[in-house]
């Protein structure tokens, strides 16, 4: 046995979809750090299969964008159906904002429409982001996407360390100190400035804070088996993903993760193992079909898994993060995006510790208001009867959004959003187009020239801090004031949004509404910080104002 030391910036604790999205982000600001994974691959179950919007928006600024194969049919659709092959019911539906109406047919016919022919798709309109976005959701599984993650960090020199366990940590007042065992017994003592904990919903680090948790709680536990199975392909012609198998004695839940490989699901308090037979048995009687047999059916892996809904009281304490599941057993929204950032400024000396304290009150309000839609969907109804837990009652949390409004129409309540306008009154949330570029809200996506190609606004964003406006006078002001504040040009940037880059101001200004003269500070994740609509006498003066103090400077 051997013991290795080393130093760094930050260790990330857990090598999974969280883990390895922040080591890609990471990498890509060149922050120190180490990264450790007690596996030395992706988990055999794929887990998930549906990666939002805004996930592509954060891959795609991370450059992996074109590397996530495109998905076939969209949006995944859930169907209610008797089995396989016997009757099939209405549509499920994810939410119940939009567009789309709880338990409405879709098929627009009260007939059983039967499988597979019959079934029509219906138009993704509330889960297609096109005008919002310059991407689409993806469906891809979870352990298809994370190598391609692993290998854009380790393209940027991340240091990925797998098949290393963390044993212990520590915290004191100058940094964190580590200690991991790889499956030989050596160790490594890492000391770092800070610790990023992305190890699951069972999260050691979160438990040894003694950080407490709220929300719904542990709804069940269920069993997982992953097969193959040829024979039911034939079933996907309508691109139904999810089938919710409900008939006498049976209940169980089936989704195809649309690459040959299916996971059957159903409540199992025992967690116990079974035997390869008795599952076999069980994935018959969900496909219901006579002509499929026991030898058509390829076991894979099985696994046990809780559906709960926790968010931890707080993703902070002291020099460590909580992110992804450890923060909120929920699909993971992309926190680490808003860590990253910041880690990274205040880790080069450009910012003061305490911007990293509205990681929390963002991060913290977006989970807390993600848990309360989840369990007021209609799909979860029948979870939520048997616990304690009640719709809040404010009326922003209790209201049913829809995804692109989730997604992408959320706005920031921090600290560092830079409140000149009174913002009191504002919904939390509201689709992307009702907003017009108000402090706290995503900066708006809107196609623009550069060099004869078509880019996004929202390829400008990042690393640094982005200023638009239509004013050329704004680029001088800003020089001046990135000097006082001692940035780099990287650091602090200028977008002229004039007649070359956006032959259509009326776009930018519907979106951004500052004006013809004014000007919007965007975050380096893509966030306005602050907008003016016009000019002042002292705009250098301002702007540092404005940067030391959203930019903690
Ligand atoms: C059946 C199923 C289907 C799902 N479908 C979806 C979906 O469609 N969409 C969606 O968004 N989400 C889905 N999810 C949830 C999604 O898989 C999780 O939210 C996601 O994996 C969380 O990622 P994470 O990196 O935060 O945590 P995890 O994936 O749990 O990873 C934590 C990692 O930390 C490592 N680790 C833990 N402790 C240590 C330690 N001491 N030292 C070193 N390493 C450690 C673990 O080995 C693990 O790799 C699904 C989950 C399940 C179970």
């Amino acid at each position: 046995m051997t013991t290795t030391n080393l130093n760094t910036g930050v260790v990330v604790v857990g090598g999974s979809l969280v883990g390895l999205s922040a080591a890609m982000l990471l990498a890509a600001k060149g922050v120190p750090f180490v990264l450790i994974e007690k596996h030395v691959s992706s988990s055999p179950h794929p887990r998930a299969i549906g990666f939002t919007t805004r996930t592509q928006e954060i891959f795609r600024t991370a450059g992996v964008g074109d590397r996530i194969p495109h998905s076939k049919g969209g949006r995944p659709r859930r169907i209610e159906v008797e089995s396989l092959a016997g009757s099939w019911g209405q549509e499920k539906f994810w939410h119940t904002g939009g567009n789309d109406k709880p338990g409405q047919d879709k098929t627009g016919s009260d007939k059983k429409p039967g499988p597979p022919e019959q079934a029509k798709r219906p138009q993704d309109s509330a889960f297609s982001a096109t005008n919002y976005s310059p991407c689409e959701p993806k469906a891809i599984a979870q352990d298809h996407l994370e190598p391609v993650l692993r290998e854009r960090a380790r393209e940027s020199g991340a240091d990925l360390r797998l098949g290393q366990t963390m044993t212990s940590f520590s915290q004191d007042s100058d940094g964190v100190n580590v200690t991991t065992v790889d499956q030989h017994g050596n160790e490594t003592t890492i000391t770092a400035k800070y610790l990023l904990a992305c190890d699951g919903a069972r999260s050691s680090v979160r438990e040894a804070l003694n950080i407490s948790t709220s929300g719904i709680g542990t709804l069940r536990t269920l069993r997982s088996i992953l097969f193959r199975c040829a024979p039911i392909e034939k079933y996907m012609a309508h691109d139904v993903s999810q089938f919710s198998i409900k008939h006498e004695g049976f209940e169980a839940f089936l989704v195809t993760y649309r690459d040959q490989r299916w996971a059957l699901m159903w409540n199992d308090e025992s967690g116990a193992t079974i035997s390869e037979d008795a599952a076999k048995e069980r994935i018959l009687e969900a496909i219901g079909d006579r002509d499929v047999t026991l030898k058509d059916i390829e076991i894979i892996t099985q696994g046990s898994w809780t559906l709960s809904g926790k968010v931890a009281d707080t993703f902070q304490s002291g020099r460590v993060f909580l992110a992804g599941d450890a923060a909120h057993a929920l699909p993971p929204n992309p926190d680490v995006h808003n860590l990253v950032w910041r880690l990274d400024y205040v880790l080069r000396g450009l910012s003061e510790a305490s911007l990293l304290e509205a990681y929390t009150t963002e991060r913290h309000g977006v989970a807390k208001l993600r848990h309360d839609q989840i369990f007021l969907r209609e799909d979860y109804k029948d979870y939520v009867r048997d616990t304690k837990w009640r719709a809040p009652e404010d009326a922003s949390s209790a209201q049913i959004y829809g995804d692109v409004e989730m997604e992408l129409g959320q706005r920031y309540v921090s600290q560092d959003i830079i409140d000149t306008e009174d913002s009191r009154g504002l919904p939390v949330v509201q689709l992307p187009e009702e907003w017009k570029g108000q402090p706290g809200t995503r900066a708006q996506h809107i196609w623009l020239q550069q060099d004869g190609k078509k880019v996004s606004t929202l390829d400008h964003f990042g690393p640094g801090w982005t200023l638009l406006s239509e004013s050329e006078q704004w680029g001088n002001d800003l020089e001046k004031a990135r000097k006082g504040l001692g940035w780099d040009q990287k650091d602090l940037k200028f977008l002229h949004m004039d007649a070359k880059t956006i032959p259509n101001g009326e776009s930018f200004r519907a979106a951004y509404d500052c004006g013809t003269t004014g000007a919007s500070l965007v975050r380096p994740d893509g966030f306005i910080t602050w907008r003016t609509r016009e000019r002042s006498s002292n705009t250098v003066s301002e702007l540092m104002q404005v940067l030391h103090k959203a930019g903690h400077r």
